[in-house]
């Protein structure tokens, strides 16, 4: 069975996705588009060589009856619209982050799909399928290091655009973290304070640049983040997690080990894309395969949500300086229900 999807915006990544759907991956076909840019669409449908039908708008294309499951790849403010009209339609859904651009948002999304009875929505946080996370996962699941006490990470980029304002290094760039972080300890932020060190002469002066987040979780993990845009080096993850009987790193992107003039030498990446492009195989082929048999396997809408509490949070600390309580109230059995099923939790 072929599961027949339709994309609402054929920006950046809504084009990355219909290509790995139509080129690399199995299971699904693209035959509906639609953007606000009509022309951006026909372009890609004939530079993509699709056979699939153009929209006028996202809600049209949810309604269409050849449409099985949606990609939602708008800009962020358009998500919470479409993933409701698509859950109205009882559709499957993939959106991309953010699930919404407030928490309050995220919550009718999870309110929606309760009421629906059944689980339609999941959220793009592909470093959950990152190879290198989930190897980090499964030793920590192990017992190996024992239990996780702390974790020291880092996001850096190498520099960022004129554009990027200094909320950007939370809900664009530490999101990630965020999510990815409690998946990995399989546990929840109570609170987070927000340090900034002496900032960096190649931020542009608006950035406060870099910071550091202090998170801590619910089993009294504590998590040090660095969040470093402007490194100038390279597009660098890094996680470390500190067991009551060993230590377990975040593995590096394999690369050549070069000996050459004395020196002993690793590339480091400088895109990010180049860092999680496999990533985002995997996650839409799982996505892909999980739909078909009814079912969502990857981060849900109440991590949809949690993701954004956090970050409102974070954004909180970093104004004040203070530590802020995150409070998330008590995730839905729903989520319990359909994860146990999974074998997620
Ligand atoms: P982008 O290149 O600006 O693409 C967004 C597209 O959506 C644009 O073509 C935009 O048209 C279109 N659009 C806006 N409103 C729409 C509407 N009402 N109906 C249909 N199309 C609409 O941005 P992008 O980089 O692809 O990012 C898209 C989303 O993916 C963002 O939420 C971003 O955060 C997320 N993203 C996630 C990751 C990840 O690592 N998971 C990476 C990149 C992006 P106009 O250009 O005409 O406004």
């Amino acid at each position: 069975m072929v599961l027949k999807i339709g994309v609402i915006g054929t920006g950046a990544i809504g084009q990355d996705h219909i290509r790995r759907i139509t080129n690399t991956l199995s299971g699904g076909k693209i035959v509906a588009v639609t953007d606000v840019n009509q022309e951006q669409a026909k372009a890609v449908v004939k530079n993509q060589n699709l056979d699939a039908v153009i929209y006028d708008d996202g809600h049209e294309l949810i309604k269409s009856e050849d449409v099985d499951a949606v990609v939602v790849t708008s800009w962020g403010p358009t998500h919470e619209e479409f993933v409701l009209a698509a859950i109205q339609a009882g559709k499957p859904v993939f959106c991309e982050k953010p699930l919404a651009t407030t928490a309050e948002g995220c919550k009718r999304i999870v309110d929606a799909e309760i009421t629906h009875g059944k689980p339609l929505v999941q959220v793009g946080y592909m470093r959950r399928y990152d190879t290198g996370y989930r190897a980090l996962k499964k030793v920590i699941e192990s017992g190996q290091i024992g239990e996780a006490l702390m974790v020291h990470c880092a996001h850096r980029n190498p520099t960022v655009p004129d554009t990027y304002t200094g909320d950007m290094s939370i809900v664009d760039t530490f999101i990630h973290e965020i999510d990815v972080l409690r998946w990995l300890l399989n546990d929840d932020y109570v609170s987070v304070q927000i340090v900034a060190p002496r900032k960096t002469s190649k931020a542009l002066e608006h950035l406060q640049d870099p910071i550091m987040v202090l998170l801590e979780t619910k089993q009294g993990v504590r998590i040090d983040a660095e969040v470093f845009v402007n490194c100038q080096y390279g597009y660098d993850i890094q996680c470390q997690v500190v067991g009551e009987t060993g230590i377990a790193n975040l593995p590096e992107p394999s690369s050549v080990v070069l000996r050459s003039e004395a020196k002993k030498s690793t590339e480091i990446l400088v895109d990010w894309k180049d860092r999680f492009i496999d990533s985002y195989d995997t996650e839409l082929q799982d996505w892909i395969n999980s739909t078909l048999k009814g079912e969502v396997n990857g981060p849900t809408a109440w991590d949809g949500y949690v993701a954004a509490v956090t970050s409102d949070a974070c954004l909180e600390a970093k104004k004040s300086g203070n530590i802020v309580p995150i409070s998330l109230g008590e995730r839905p059995d729903f989520y319990y229900k359909t994860l146990t099923a999974a074998g997620k939790l």
